[in-house]
């Protein structure tokens, strides 16, 4: 505001030298009159100048404040699209992943020589990563559970109690069933893995697993039941290992569906099958004098529950193992 307040004094100083100087020459007037109009003009270009410079100032706050909200907006679409590009890695990460497992498993399907090499390779890297422990393990191996469990592809021990190669001696067989010392016929298998855990290894505990939708056991009870069956003579003698329990349940539960008297029995012929054990002389031995403890064992395919308990269940009994501790 400087040069306007400048100029309106110049020119108030020039208008009064002209109104009270009447005797001015008239030279000197029209030089004045001259002067004055300049510094009006002069005036009137400062007065448009600082209108000018306001008018900037106001422009340029808008152009910030636009330049802003571009920014901003421009921020904000750039964290959207990392976004989508992040989700979009990951969908496609997933669907070749997918991919991946799916030709793999069509390749076993079609070629059970390349499942068994595929799965071979994909432990023997493990190994490797673990390669101490395994080879520590080659010299000598201390496993402390003997386990019996049904053959069936979906009861693996190893996978449902996630022991490691090491921990456990392990007889597979239909129905998780364990003859009575002596009883066995011509080739005692299960008496020769008793001995060896037993006497050579010194296992300290046994586990016997049985589990639901035993097909197993639904032969047992459907032979005992006496429905025309298809089995052998040497699969149902391997089943009479578990007739007594068969019929034990049939005769406490006799008005049970077919259903219910399969899952009882599934649960008792473990119960039998402890005891059966307790008929080889050096597991009583081991167990009076407490070097073994016996274990029952309830797997639930559908729930995947695990129910454990000692001896003699009255099947409402026994810790349940359903979710994480
Ligand atoms: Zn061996
Ligand atoms: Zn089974």
């Amino acid at each position: 505001m400087g040069k306007i307040t400048c100029c309106e004094e110049a020119l108030a100083e020039v208008n009064s030298i002209v109104l009270h100087c009447p005797k001015l020459e008239p030279f000197a007037c029209k030089k004045l009159k001259k002067l004055l109009k300049e510094l009006t003009f002069k005036l009137k270009v400062c007065e448009e100048w600082e209108k000018l410079k306001v008018k900037e100032l106001e422009l340029k706050e808008k152009v910030e404040l636009k330049k802003e909200a571009a920014e901003a907006k421009l921020h904000e679409e750039l964290e959207e699209l990392k976004f989508k590009k992040e989700v979009c890695e990951v969908h496609l990460h997933e669907e070749v992943e997918d991919l991946k497992s799916k030709v793999e498993l069509i390749g076993h399907e079609i070629n059970p020589v390349e499942k068994i090499k595929c799965g071979f390779l994909k432990f023997k890297s493990h190994f490797e990563q673990e390669k101490e422990y395994y080879e520590k393990l080659a010299e000598c191996h201390k496993p402390k559970f003997l386990i019996f469990s049904c053959c069936d592809s979906r009861v693996d021990p190893f996978k449902i109690l996630n022991l490691e190669l090491g921990e456990a001696i392990v007889v597979r067989n239909v129905a998780n069933l364990v003859a009575a010392y002596g009883e066995e016929g011509p080739c005692p298998s299960n008496h020769a893995a008793i001995e060896y855990a037993v006497k050579e290894i010194k296992v300290e505990h046994i586990l016997v697993i049985g589990h639901s939708h035993c097909e197993g056991i639904q032969a047992l009870v459907k032979t005992h039941h006496e429905e025309k069956t298809h089995y052998s003579e040497s699969y149902k003698s391997w089943l009479k290992i578990g007739e007594h329990s068969c019929k034990k349940v049939k005769e406490a539960y006799s008005s049970s569906t077919i259903e219910e008297h399969c899952t009882l029995c599934e649960k008792e012929c473990v119960n039998h099958s402890l005891h059966n054990c307790l008929t080889y002389p050096f597991v009583k031995e081991a167990v009076a004098s407490k070097k073994i403890t016996l274990h029952a064992g309830y797997y639930d395919l559908h729930k995947c529950a695990f129910s454990r308990w000692s001896l003699d269940y009255n099947y409402s009994e026994g810790e349940k193992y359903c979710s994480n501790p």
